[in-house]
């Protein structure tokens, strides 16, 4: 077996070590099942790994060699529980779809299938990504490979973590307030959620289909720029997607600005580590030449609770579909109604049962009003707060978590909790816009924890993101 050194490896460095021969994507392919045998036991990212990865690599290096390859040829890449992969398992880890085969590609597999990818198996999350621990799950917790007592966060923590072990160089996961960005910061790597509709949702299993993204993950900027380059864009099979020319870029003369929205950060749910590690972060920024200036986004502080209505909403309508009957697993009843009940109440988690329920409550007739229509006019406002911000800066900072990892099972418990870790998060989800988390440093810890930043930019401005990310993370 060849010895390719896994840690620092990149895509652009994979590529051009296969173009000159250094190694092929089959030995890529076998170092990666390799690092996956020895460290998955005990992380759990994996849910499967799949037993035809040799061919996948091996067609790879046909492609290779006949000069078709392109930036992605024979890359590795995990896929999250919920993205459908033709003829293959995707439980979006939950009960109800154990052993459930997908009939179809997701738009972004059909493209990363004609990159000529390898997809080295489909990784853990929360039931139907609802939850930010990979704890609902209904296959085991996702360990933090930075502290294996410690979650790797969610709901793509098998994503996060499946890179964040070198068990995967790049992975895919999917955003609906925050589910790339939080476990990418809690495992140290880059994630991005971007800017609604410019990734198609088609094959995307919806959680809150005005919400949700698929969204890439790798140790670099330009990994995650690579992978989202190469799946986005307008598709005929998603009415919500965008193209490249929806959202034309600004124009910035000079270094970017820098908001922060300091009032919504002095709140007492922020880690004084994290909050510490944020202004590092400033200073850095500063050094670098960039502008940093306070904005005010008056209504930020509503988004957690609108989040928490809007998508529950959204949930309950779309778990709606998972009968018993339709897909997956059948428990009989007395009558198709008995049917439907028994299916959902033993396919279906605690956390998915909570949020159809609390979903139902806010549309029912006597408090749509009082809780849907109130919570969509708030979107609405905080979304003209960030559009109006943008006036004055480029982009805006926040930690991407008010807290590093925590411990396996701390939370869990306390469901208010867990959403309190979507503070800095849903907002993006909210207003549609783009948001990119990078790794920032560490905690005093020992293990020491990795801390991450979160940045948002106006619709349609991954590049400003990913180019103020390079700079950042010294990639230029
Ligand atoms: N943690 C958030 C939630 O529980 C986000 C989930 C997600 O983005 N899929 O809803």
């Amino acid at each position: 077996m060849k010895n390719i050194d896994l840690k620092n490896l990149t895509v652009k460095k994979a590529h051009d070590a296969m173009i000159k021969g250094e190694f092929s994507a089959s030995d890529l392919a076998e170092a990666y099942l390799e690092q996956i045998k020895k460290v998955d036991p005990e992380i759990h990212a994996y849910l499967e790994v799949y037993g035809d990865v040799k061919e996948q690599a091996k067609k790879a290096d046909e492609k290779i060699k006949a000069g078709k390859a392109t930036l992605l040829t024979g890359i590795p890449i995990a896929v999250k529980d919920n993205i459908l992969i033709k003829g293959r398992i995707a439980s979006s880890a939950s009960k109800i779809l154990e052993g459930y085969k997908a009939t179809y590609d997701a738009t972004a597999i059909s493209k990363l299938k004609e990159e000529g990818v390898v997809f080295l198996g489909r990784v853990n999350m929360d039931e139907f990504a609802m939850g930010g621990s990979t704890e609902n799950s209904a296959y085991g917790v996702t360990k933090n490979p930075h502290d294996t007592l410690r979650v790797s966060g969610g709901s793509s923590g098998g994503s996060a973590a499946a890179v964040a072990m070198n068990g995967a160089l790049v992975s895919l996961g999917s955003d609906t307030g925050g589910s790339v960005r939080q476990p990418a910061s809690l495992c140290g790597i880059v994630g991005l959620k971007p800017t609604y509709g410019s990734i198609s949702r088609h094959g995307l299993m919806a959680m809150g289909s005005s919400l949700d993204q698929i969204g890439p993950l790798g140790k670099t900027v330009t990994d995650v720029e690579i992978l989202f380059n190469a799946i986005k864009g307008k598709d005929s099979k998603d009415s919500t997607s965008i193209s490249d020319k929806t959202y034309l870029p600004k124009k910035i003369s000079g270094k970017p600005v820098i908001g922060v929205p300091r009032e919504f950060l002095k709140g007492p749910g922020i880690n004084p580590e994290v909050l510490k590690n944020f202004n590092e972060a400033l200073e850095k920024f500063e050094k670098l030449g960039f502008k940093v200036v306070d904005v005010k986004l008056p209504n930020i502080s509503y988004s957690l609770p609108v989040y928490y209505i809007v998508m529950p909403a959204e949930v309950s309508s779309n778990m709606s579909r998972f009968d018993g009957v339709k897909y997956g697993l059948l428990k009989e009843g007395k009558d198709l109604m008995g049917d439907y009940l028994k299916s959902r109440a033993e396919g279906f988690g605690s956390e998915v049962r909570r949020r159809i329920i609390l979903g139902t409550y806010v549309l029912s007739a006597g408090y749509y009003d009082a809780y849907y229509n109130r919570a969509i006019a708030l979107r609405r406002l905080i979304t003209e707060d960030f559009i109006k911000a943008f006036n004055d800066v480029d982009v805006i900072l926040t930690p991407t978590a008010p807290s590093p990892a925590f411990k396996i099972g701390e939370k869990i418990t306390d469901p208010l909790q867990l959403y309190l870790e979507d503070i800095f998060t849903v907002t993006a989800n909210l207003t549609g816009m783009p948001a990119i988390s990078l790794p920032s440093g560490f905690t005093s810890d020992s293990p020491a924890l990795p801390l991450g930043i979160q940045m948002t930019a106006r619709h349609g401005e991954e590049e400003l993101l990913f180019n103020i990310g390079k700079t950042f993370l010294n990639e230029l």
